[in-house]
């Protein structure tokens, strides 16, 4: 079975603004850390990712054509990692909330039948994404009809495997060191108690 790119979207090669005030999770992220996070790392991988698919039949492509195309060819590891990582970042900024929001609907039920509890699948998301050894994220995804909590390293993201993504927090440095340092446990427990969109993780849900 082919895994269609825009089953998960048609984002295209191009930076998007922040879906909210660089100053609307203070003191759990910072205006600081939102200034080098989106304004210098996200938008790297933007100018890298132009300057790789320039000539290129990728040129032009959605940002899940390309991901989709690459994810399993090494001759093309270094536009899978940019282009993954313009994909990722725009999730995560998408994957989070000002304020507190908790699941409803649909997805709540399928939260209490997979995980148990909300409590429970906090916990589960927020352990796995604790534990990713260097550099990755952690995400809530829809594999099938079950709800999973995975963890993929660097760039990776699941759908090179088939599965939507509901959620993602990103461990890697860049996105807490400025505010916790080492300290990666407390940032995402602040997060996954207070700071998911999970409105957003609602219409991910829904996605055919
Ligand atoms: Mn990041």
């Amino acid at each position: 079975m082919t895994n269609d790119p825009s089953r998960y979207g048609a984002s295209p090669q191009a930076q998007p603004p922040l879906p909210f005030a660089d100053t609307a999770f203070e003191p759990v992220i910072s205006a600081r850390t939102f200034g080098f996070h989106h304004g210098k790392h996200h938008k790297g991988y933007f100018d890298t990712l132009a300057k790789l698919v320039a000539g290129t039949p990728h040129a032009g492509a959605t940002l899940e054509t390309v991901i989709l195309a690459t994810h399993d060819d090494a001759a093309q590891t270094a536009i899978f990692n940019n282009a993954a990582q313009c994909w990722n970042h725009n999730f995560y900024w998408s994957s989070l909330s000002p304020t507190m929001q908790t699941p409803n609907g649909a997805l709540a039920a399928a939260i209490t039948r997979d995980f148990g509890s909300i409590d429970d699948l906090k916990m589960a998301l927020a352990e796995a994404s604790i534990a990713r050894f260097g550099t990755g994220w952690g995400w809530l995804v829809r594999d099938g009809d079950t709800l999973k909590v995975v963890s993929t390293d660097d760039a990776h993201v699941p759908i090179t495997a088939g599965q939507m993504p509901l959620l993602t927090i990103d461990v890697w440095e860049h996105a807490y060191y400025l505010d916790y340092q080492n300290r990666r446990a407390d940032h995402v427990h602040a997060l996954v108690r207070g700071h998911l969109n999970w409105g957003f993780a609602e219409a991910q849900f829904a996605r055919a």
